[in-house]
């Protein structure tokens, strides 16, 4: 049996980075002049403003920032609670994201990324990226 398609396959991969090989990697992107960014864009750098940009699979790890519980969710396809968490990846980027369980996270708390299962609107299962402390 394989695995489930991933939700968004061009923001994340199954497989580890090469410096967190445990952990599903974010796909984003490097410069020359050092700026390291997340989503990928084609756009050029924002540092430097370069269009050479490669892509570059980053750590699915990182630190907790801020974390916030929501209770009340206007929108249909989400059901309340869930916490939205921001996460500086040891890479550098920070990404917003939802924390996959209910436990309670904290600024400066070490961060992994995990695939969860999902279904999307046409009711296929996917899996997608979140976020939860690392054990
Ligand atoms: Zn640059």
């Amino acid at each position: 049996m394989t695995a489930p398609d991933l939700l968004k396959p061009a923001l994340y991969r199954a497989e580890g980075s090469d410096t967190d090989p445990d952990h599903p990697a974010l796909l984003g992107g490097a410069c020359e002049c050092g700026h390291v960014f997340f989503p990928p864009q084609t756009y050029g750098c924002e540092r430097c403003g370069r269009m050479s940009l490669a892509t570059r699979a980053l750590s699915g790890a990182g630190k907790l920032l801020a974390s916030a519980r929501v209770h009340l969710h206007g929108g249909k396809t989400r059901a309340a609670p869930f916490t939205i968490v921001s996460v500086r990846l040891d890479d550098g980027p920070i990404v917003r994201t939802l924390l996959a369980g209910d436990d309670a996270v904290h600024p400066g708390d070490r961060m992994v990324t995990m695939l969860v299962p999902v279904t999307n609107a046409e009711g296929a299962e996917l899996l997608d990226l979140r976020f939860v402390p690392q054990r």
